[in-house]
């Protein structure tokens, strides 16, 4: 086989980005280029498994901006783990399927907190440093309680930076490897099926600065896809910009099959300031104690779970929701209350959080924090089985970007890094095992054309419509009018784009608007075809779960039909 070698973009420094360009290892100089193993994302599903393919071959890693711009960067709270022994696995079993409301495929919870303890130890191994007793490295790990947790079993880092921490640890460990090399700025566009399998993808330059061939074809023995979540399809979201559900509108253009997409998580406090993005208020204020109030004063949680603040996050999403409302529709401010708190230094606690606050001129400790729910996780995604395996050969889904049903209709708080830990490293191990041959790739690929000013801002005003009609139509609460509305709009913006597409022009941003469409098409026909209520997903018309018609995965496929089957 010869060596793989592969082109990267140098010295981008696009605005906006907080983080520095790594500087390429090596410069593809071929026409044809080959890689053992093709993965698509580097956040901590994608690094994790990366670090694990590399020891038996030589792994791309492809990643939208600079190295460490995606979800995992910005996870706050921290990751949950089960480190005490026996009991303590069982009790975050259960803590996970009481969470997913009658939904979560038990062996890949079983999976997830089995395996994570051995995860986490591996990862503090290679350099990631969790907050300790007493600030020392010697130190016991420090513990915080999330929503839905029956005990304080969440790892954090720098207060409030655990994301940033295992980003940071795993791309510095992933670095130094020889055999793993990194295409930041560069975008996966396609995905080619040869043979039956996924052979080779297709990439292109996604930063300012353009690579020498672009676009251009990776021939692999496999794909992964680790390209994390979709949060961007919709109008408030913490997510970050890199999410918009690439690689699942990637894998189902492919052929292989979605599974419950309907269920979208929507993080009930994200700040709620005018002009100011919806940033993240972790669940982690409430795991100290913070209340929730409405514009009375009232801490209304009472009236809606007996587990007050650290309720589901469903269900403290929809309450806020609703007391956000006045009985005639006008919005209506609600507030996360940390002033009763005293015997902890919030500002110490929660580093980021007070900083980004004191911006804004709010103060953690003295002030109301106006919050609103905004969407933050996608359970559903690329159906996979336990060992990353999709319904297409020679294609592995890791993360967020995949589903196992280890979710079910709701996350529990802080298990999705340990999710990419464990589901990344098992991917990988399959990837690893399968021994898929490496084919030969042409480079048949047209030159893209590139958009003229005016279709810039054309297809820029299709994703602001995308995205507030999906807030409105499919957002926490839904109905079969609403839905329709948003299929009908979102079928609109698909037309709008592929004539575009059609005439072979090619940005970054039209190929985000067309995964983004292909993504919200997903959804709203799963949630369309749900017809009750269970976890994140809300429907004023069927309010009430219903067990004997839909404890049931749903599939979506790309002849676009959703199907309800039991794992
Ligand atoms: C604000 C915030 C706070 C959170 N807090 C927590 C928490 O405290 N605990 C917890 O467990 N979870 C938390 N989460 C969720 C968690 O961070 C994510 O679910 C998890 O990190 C996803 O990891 P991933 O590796 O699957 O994807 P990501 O970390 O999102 O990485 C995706 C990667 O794919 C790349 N990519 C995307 N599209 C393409 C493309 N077309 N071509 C090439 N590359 C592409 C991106 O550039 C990125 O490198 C939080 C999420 C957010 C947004």
């Amino acid at each position: 086989m010869p060596p793989p070698r592969h082109s990267c973009v140098r010295n981008c420094t696009a605005a906006g980005s907080p983080h520095p360009p790594v500087v390429a290892s090596r410069v593809f100089m071929s026409k044809t280029e080959q890689v053992d193993f093709l993965v698509m994302g580097a956040g901590v599903a994608g690094l994790r498994a990366a670090v694990e393919l590399a020891r038996h071959g030589d792994v791309l890693v492809i990643t939208k901006e600079s190295l460490g711009e995606s979800n995992t960067h910005y996870a706050q709270g921290g990751i949950a783990v089960a480190m005490e022994g026996d009991q303590d696995v069982a009790l975050h079993l259960e803590d996970t399927v009481n969470a997913g409301d009658g939904l979560v495929y038990r062996p890949a919870a079983q999976a997830l907190v089995a395996e994570g303890p051995v995860r986490v130890a591996e990862l503090i191994e290679w350099g990631a440093a969790f907050d300790r007793q007493g600030d020392s490295p010697t130190g016991e790990l420090l513990r915080t309680r999330e929503g839905a947790h029956s005990l304080p079993r969440i790892l954090h880092a720098n207060g409030d930076a655990t994301g940033a921490e295992i980003s940071r640890s795993l791309a510095a460990f992933a670095r130094v490897h020889k055999r793993i090399r990194f295409a930041e700025w560069t975008m996966v566009t396609g995905l080619v099926v040869s043979g039956g399998r996924v052979a080779a993808a297709d990439l292109a330059s996604a930063g300012p600065q353009v690579h020498k061939r672009n676009p251009w074809r990776v021939a692999t023995r496999a794909v992964l896809i680790a390209a994390g979540g979709a949060g961007q399809v919709y109008s408030d979201t913490t997510n970050p910009a890199v999410a918009t559900g690439d690689g699942i509108a990637l894998a189902t253009q492919a052929g292989a099959e979605l599974a419950d997409m309907e269920f979208y998580q929507f993080h009930p406090t994200a700040l709620s300031l005018p002009g100011v993005p919806r940033f993240l208020l972790s669940e982690a204020l409430r795991g100290e104690g913070a209340y929730l109030r409405n514009d009375r004063g009232e801490r209304f949680m009472e009236r809606y779970h007996p587990l007050l603040e650290l309720a589901p996050r469903d269900v403290v999403a929809r309450a806020i929701a609703r007391e956000g409302l006045s009985e005639s529709g006008l919005a209506r401010p609600v507030y996360l209350d940390l002033r009763h708190l005293t015997g902890i230094d919030l500002h110490h606690r929660f580093p980021g959080i007070s900083a980004f606050l004191a911006h804004h001129s709010l103060d953690l400790a003295r002030d109301l924090i106006p919050v609103r729910p905004a969407a933050h996780y996608l359970m559903g995604g690329i159906r996979t089985d336990l060992a990353g395996h999709t319904s297409l050969g020679g294609l592995y889904a890791a993360g967020e970007a995949a589903c196992t049903g280890v979710h079910g209709a709701n996350r529990l708080a802080s298990n999705s890094l340990l999710e990419g830990l464990v589901f990344g490293a098992r991917a990988a191990q399959s990837m690893l095992a399968d021994g898929l041959p490496l084919s030969s790739a042409d480079d048949p690929l047209a030159p893209h054309q590139p958009l003229t000013a005016a279709e810039k801002k054309h297809a820029e005003s299709l994703i602001v419509q995308l995205q507030a009609s999906m807030w409105a139509h499919a957002g926490l609460l839904r109905e079969e009018s609403t839905l329709r509305q948003g299929l009908a709009a979102q079928q609109a913006t698909a037309e709008a784009l592929e004539e575009l597409a059609q005439q072979g022009k090619f940005s970054r941003r039209l190929a985000e608007a067309q995964a983004l469409s292909r993504v919200a098409h997903s959804i709203l026909a799963s949630a369309l075809a749900r017809t009750e209520s269970r976890g994140a997903h809300f429907r004023n018309d069927f309010p009430k779960r219903d067990d004997a018609h839909f404890q049931k995965h749903s599939t979506f496929t790309r002849d676009q039909k959703v199907r309800f089957v039991e794992w």
